[in-house]
C-alpha cells in the first residue's frame, strides 16, 4: 500500500495540472472567439521567429510593400468612412459618414481605427505631429492606389493688395485605407512614409502660396514651390537632376494608363536609382520612401544611388536622432528591447 501512494499523488497532480491547462487554453480560445483578433492582434500576427528588435525591423523591410490584407473590398473611388478630430495623442468622437453597405463593416471596425491611431502616436513623438488635426478612415478598396495618405491645408492671408502671403495656420489630415490594413507591423512602412511627407512637405519646406509652376524657379512640389535649403530641394537636386525631364514627359501624358505603363518602363530602366517601384511616381514620393527605409533599414554601404538616397538622411543629425527614437518606440510597442546600433 505504501508503495502505491506516490503513484496516486502523481496521478492527482497530473490530473489537476491537465484541468488547469485545459481551462487556460479554452478561455484563451474563447476570448479570441468573442472579442475577435483585435484583442491581441500583435501577439497573433507576430511570427514566432521575431524575437529581437533587429529581426522585427528586418521583417518590416522584407515586407515593405506588402499589406497582408485579405479583406474583399471592391475597388472604388476614395471614400471617407469616419472622421476623428485629433487633439494631441487623443482622437475625439467619430463622425460616421454615409457609406454603401459593403463599406459599413470597415466603418464599424472602431477597434482597428483606434489600434492604428494608438500605434501611430506610439511610434511618432508628440512634438513631431503637432500639425495633425484630423484622422480619417477611408477606402479605395483592397490594393487601390491609396494605403495611407496625408492631406495638407496651410492657410495663408495676404498683406493688403501685395503679393506677400503670410502663413496663418497649417493643418494636416492623416488618412488610412482600412481595406489595406492587416496589422500594425505591416502598416509601419505606410505610416512612416506618410510621416515622411509631414517632414518634407510642411510649410517650412514648401511655399504653398505659389500655385503656378511658372512662378517657381526651383522644384515645383505640386502644389507649392520647394524652399531654398529644404530637404526636398536638396534631395531633388542631388538625385533627380538628370531624370526630371524624362519623368515630366512621361507624367504629362493625358492617358493615365499610358502614364502608368511608361512609369513602369522608367522604373525598369532606372531600378538601381530607386528604392521601390512606387518611388518613381514623384520626387515627393521618392523622398518619403527613402525616409521610411532610412528608419527601418540598417545603414547601407551606398553602392547604388538607391542606397545613397537612404544615406542622404544621415547628413542631418536631427534625422539620425529621430530615427533612433522611432525605432526604439517601434520595438517597445512590440515588447522587444532595442539596444541596437543599426
Ligand atoms: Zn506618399
Amino acid at each position: 500500500m505504501q508503495k502505491k501512494r506516490p503513484y496516486r499523488f502523481c496521478l492527482w497532480i497530473t490530473l489537476i495540472a491537465a484541468v488547469i491547462a485545459g481551462c487556460v487554453i479554452l478561455s484563451t480560445l474563447g476570448a479570441i472567439y468573442w472579442f475577435g483578433s483585435e484583442v491581441m492582434p500583435e501577439i497573433l500576427a507576430t511570427p514566432t521567429e521575431i524575437n529581437t528588435c533587429e529581426g522585427l525591423l528586418d521583417f518590416m523591410v522584407e515586407n515593405y510593400e506588402s499589406t497582408g490584407s485579405t479583406r474583399e473590398i471592391s475597388p472604388t473611388s476614395p471614400q471617407v468612412l469616419v472622421v476623428y478630430p485629433v487633439n494631441g495623442d487623443q482622437i475625439g468622437e467619430p463622425d460616421f459618414k454615409t457609406v454603401s453597405q459593403e463599406l459599413q463593416s470597415l466603418q464599424q471596425e472602431t477597434n482597428s481605427h483606434h489600434l492604428i491611431w494608438a500605434y501611430f502616436t506610439q511610434i511618432i513623438p508628440t512634438e513631431q505631429r503637432e500639425l495633425l488635426s484630423e484622422y480619417r478612415i477611408i477606402t479605395d478598396g483592397l490594393q487601390g492606389e491609396i494605403a495611407a495618405q496625408v492631406e495638407i491645408g496651410p492657410q495663408y492671408t495676404s498683406e493688403g493688395d501685395s503679393d506677400i502671403w503670410v502663413l496663418e495656420s497649417e493643418q494636416w489630415v492623416l488618412l488610412v485605407d482600412l481595406a489595406d490594413y492587416s496589422d500594425n507591423k505591416l502598416f509601419t512602412s505606410k505610416l512612416l512614409h506618410e510621416f515622411g511627407h509631414l517632414l518634407t512637405l510642411n510649410a517650412h519646406q514648401v511655399y504653398y502660396a505659389v500655385e503656378d509652376p511658372a512662378n517657381c524657379s526651383r522644384f515645383f512640389a505640386n502644389p507649392g514651390c520647394s524652399m531654398p535649403g529644404s530637404y526636398l530641394l536638396l534631395f531633388f537636386e542631388r538625385y533627380w537632376g538628370d531624370l526630371y525631364g524624362e519623368w515630366q514627359t512621361i507624367t504629362s501624358q493625358d492617358d493615365a494608363s499610358m502614364v502608368k505603363s511608361s512609369l513602369d518602363t522608367f522604373y525598369e530602366a532606372h531600378q538601381a536609382e530607386f528604392l521601390t517601384r512606387y518611388a518613381v511616381t514623384a520626387p515627393t514620393e521618392d523622398i518619403a520612401e527613402a525616409w521610411s527605409l532610412f528608419v527601418l533599414s540598417p545603414k547601407p554601404d551606398g553602392d547604388t544611388i538607391a542606397e545613397q538616397k537612404i544615406l542622404f538622411f544621415y547628413n542631418f543629425p536631427e534625422f539620425v536622432q529621430l530615427r533612433a527614437e522611432i525605432t526604439r518606440r517601434i520595438c517597445e510597442y512590440f515588447h522587444l528591447s532595442s539596444s541596437l546600433e543599426r
